[in-house]
């Protein structure tokens, strides 16, 4: 009997379910080794009875928090799907703020209403990663992931090997490339410590890397503070510039 899977969505732009949307064919291969029950953004059954649990989004009011526990309940397999899920995603910025500042910032277009105390949101508006709720067993990073990374971890599971989620920097790719360093023409980059497995697109492209797909698990700090010397930066500084993925790893709660 095929595995069956569901995926789920928090808070999130739903992008890296796009992404699996987006296999266009390869979805038919996929389809040949799992069932999948439910899928909002593709299909409209639902069911209660899964194997696997792929989820998107992070999770941010008390009600997210009993629907992730309830899914971490019923799956033997529970996978955080993109920055969202992984990291807490780009909405874990206003972690960084008051409710009212937030409020004050964000939503002062919105009817008074849905922006009360009596919204359980904004009592404490604090975006989490999946792990930091519940237990989970792989996660695929990236904003938006990458969908053959998508596949091959599937499929990699359901042959019984481990996920190859790479645990390299993003410099490793983007030398491979002979790139020129964005360092050496005044930009800032966090390829040296940023996961690679992404074929270090953004410097590729001239984009500085962000670390959406999070850090490597033993970042060179020393080997990045070098760096950051060599071209009269400061790592507060970086870490002032470099915050829409990486919150988590410099938040004094809930940091990893
Ligand atoms: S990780 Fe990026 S693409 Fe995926 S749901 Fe979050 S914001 Fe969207
Ligand atoms: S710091 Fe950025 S631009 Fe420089 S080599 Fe690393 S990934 Fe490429
Ligand atoms: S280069 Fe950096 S920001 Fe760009 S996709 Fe790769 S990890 Fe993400």
């Amino acid at each position: 009997m095929k595995p069956k899977v569901a995926i789920f969505d928090f808070a999130s732009c739903e992008g890296c379910e796009l992404q699996i949307v987006n296999l266009e064919e390869a979805i038919i291969d996929v389809a040949k080794l799992v069932d999948i029950v439910e899928f909002r953004e593709a299909m409209k059954e639902s069911s209660d009875d899964y194997d696997i649990a792929i989820v998107e989004g992070s999770i941010a009011r008390p009600i997210d928090e009993e629907r992730l526990k309830k899914i971490r309940a019923k799956a033997k397999i529970l996978i955080a799907l993109g920055a969202c899920a992984h990291l807490g995603g780009v909405q874990r910025l206003g972690n960084r703020f008051s409710p009212d500042e937030n409020k004050k910032e964000v939503y002062h277009m919105a009817r008074p209403e849905d922006i009360s105390d009596g919204n359980p949101y904004f009592k404490e508006p604090r975006h989490r990663a999946l792990d930091e709720v519940v237990k989970v067993d792989y996660t695929i990073p990236g904003c938006p992931i990458n969908r053959v990374e998508f596949a091959k971890v599937l499929v990699a599971l359901l042959t019984g090997k481990k996920p190859p989620i790479p645990d390299y920097p993003v410099c490793v790719e983007c030398k491979k490339k002979e790139n020129t360093c964005l360092y050496t023409v005044g930009g800032v980059c966090m390829g040296p410590v940023a996961r690679g497995g992404c074929d270090a697109i953004c410097p590729t492209y001239g984009g500085e890397c962000e670390a959406c797909r999070g850090y490597v698990s033993h970042p060179h700090e020393k080997a990045q503070m070098d760096v950051l010397a060599k071209y009269g930066l400061t790592a507060e500084e970086i870490m002032n510039r470099k915050t829409m993925f990486t919150s988590r790893y410099t938040e004094k709660k809930g940091g990893e």
